[in-house]
């Protein structure tokens, strides 16, 4: 079977032919162990591993399951992270809040940082590997901190990025203090589960749904006691969901944060908000 054939597969399932393509690259380098350079330059490549590739491809198209969990790697921040289904696949909006942490972290030269709802340590890792701080990730899901705790290990951030379980700050102690908080929360309210594509359907509802109707309930609790744990003038930086931009900074400014601000993303929409206590 040849290349544009397999794609084939991918987009008569109705997957976009430039995704198709993307994925295709991906599951010949991750199954096949050919680069792409490898496949530009006319490389022959082996029937039996061909043929690999092409049930993967089969078995994307008939589940529908996302190409990161078949393939077991997310690309985040210009790494490959480990991810299973007990965590949520990095999104690429995720970067703007890591971003803007990693910027406040080395301006001002913080020593401290907690990742609360951590999933994969994404988030948690890249912080480590991008600043001379260090970061607790915490999740209330062991399996999500298995996954975590894989990535520290493959990127060899022993002793900068730990993870611990607890639900919000419950396994903090209450000497415990940071310079900047950061989370993704869950933020999808849980009547848009119908609507979700078929892709998302994968992912744990734990890291995707609150329980209010809103999709409010991380970013109260979280804020609520932030400044127990931060230290003074310390930060906490949220991701958004859609339309929650408002909401989130009023909640912020309830618990006395100022300084406010708020990052759009590529399509516009309100994706991180931050503020100082
Ligand atoms: N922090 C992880 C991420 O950004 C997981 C977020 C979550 O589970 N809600 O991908």
């Amino acid at each position: 079977m040849l290349i544009p054939e397999i794609v084939k597969i991918l987009t008569n399932a109705g997957i976009p032919e430039n995704e198709a393509n993307i994925e295709v690259k991906l599951l010949i380098e991750h199954f096949a162990g050919y680069s792409l350079v490898d496949i530009l330059m006319g490389k022959k490549l082996d029937e039996e591993k061909l043929k690999l590739v092409e049930e993967k491809a089969k078995y994307r198209a008939q589940t529908k399951k996302p190409i990161q969990y078949i393939i077991g790697l997310a690309d985040f921040m210009g790494q490959k992270f480990i991810v299973n289904e007990s965590v949520l696949i990095p999104r690429d909006e995720t970067e703007i809040l890591t971003r803007k942490a990693i910027e406040i972290i080395n301006t001002n030269n913080y020593k401290w940082a907690l990742d609360m709802c951590t999933g994969s340590g994404c988030i948690a890792c890249s912080i480590a590997m991008n600043t001379k701080a260090q970061v607790i990730g915490t999740d209330i899901s062991t399996e999500a901190l298995h996954t975590a705790f894989s990535n520290m290990e493959k990127f060899e951030l022993f002793n900068k990025a730990t993870f611990r379980k607890s639900d919000i700050y419950s396994k903090i102690r209450p000497e415990e203090r940071f310079d900047i908080i950061i989370s993704n929360p869950p933020y999808i309210p849980p009547q848009l589960k119908n609507s979700i594509q078929t892709e998302v359907s994968f992912e744990p509802d734990l890291a995707l749904y609150t329980q209010d109707e809103k999709g409010l309930e991380f970013y109260e609790k979280i804020t609520l006691d932030a400044h127990k744990f931060l230290n003074p003038n310390g930060y906490l930086l949220f991701e958004l969901g859609i339309g929650q931009s408002q909401d989130v900074a009023n909640i912020m400014k309830q618990n006395n944060f100022k300084e406010i601000q708020v990052i759009k993303d590529l399509a516009n929409i309100d994706r991180v908000i931050l503020g100082k206590i």
